[in-house]
């Protein structure tokens, strides 16, 4: 299963046949997204219909993953699960895109074709948090060890954040 995906795509042509694509990729496939991971480990499942609404080809579906990310309150690893769905216009401009209905994504192609692996990407790239962190109050932890080092230490490190940003989301009712 996880070699039957195809590499490069033809949206509009699997949109005229209606193709439907299952299967898995490896998460260290993806650079980009790597790079924003403590550890590329596991697969990224993907369920794509590929289908036609009036004139318009869309693509939609959903992405799952299990993605090692590192929290920004304790710099601790933690798993942020995804469970994406979405649903994309297939456009050839931002005019046509500006037209698209409110439950659509524009996707706007430059190429008959594109990669897979690219359009997975984007979409896993968006469903990540701007500051991931674990659920629960994991900085009360650290908070305990940052009042053990001395006066000086302890301004560098509020310098350089983990409560403050914290607190932030918090304020913005995140
Ligand atoms: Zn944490």
């Amino acid at each position: 299963m996880l070699d039957r995906l195809p590499v490069v795509i033809e949206p509009l042509g699997f949109a005229e046949r209606g193709k439907r694509l299952v299967g898995a990729l490896k998460v260290s496939e993806f650079i980009r997204l790597s790079g924003e991971l403590l550890d590329n480990s596991g697969v990224v499942e993907i369920d794509f219909s590929f289908d036609k609404e009036g004139r318009l080809a869309i693509v939609s579906g959903e992405i799952k993953a299990n993605l090692n990310l590192q929290c920004q309150s304790c710099l601790g690893q933690f798993v942020l699960s995804i469970n994406r769905q979405f649903k994309l216009g297939l456009v050839s401009s931002m005019e046509q895109a500006d037209r698209l209905a409110s439950d659509c994504e524009p996707l706007i192609l430059n190429n008959k074709k594109i990669s897979l692996n690219e359009l997975v990407e984007d979409e896993l790239l968006l469903a990540l948090p701007d500051f991931p962190r674990h659920e629960y109050e994991c900085s009360e932890m650290s908070k305990g060890k940052e009042l053990e080092v001395n006066n000086d230490e302890q301004q560098q490190m509020n310098s350089n954040n983990p409560f403050s940003v914290l607190a932030e989301l918090k304020n913005t009712g995140d």
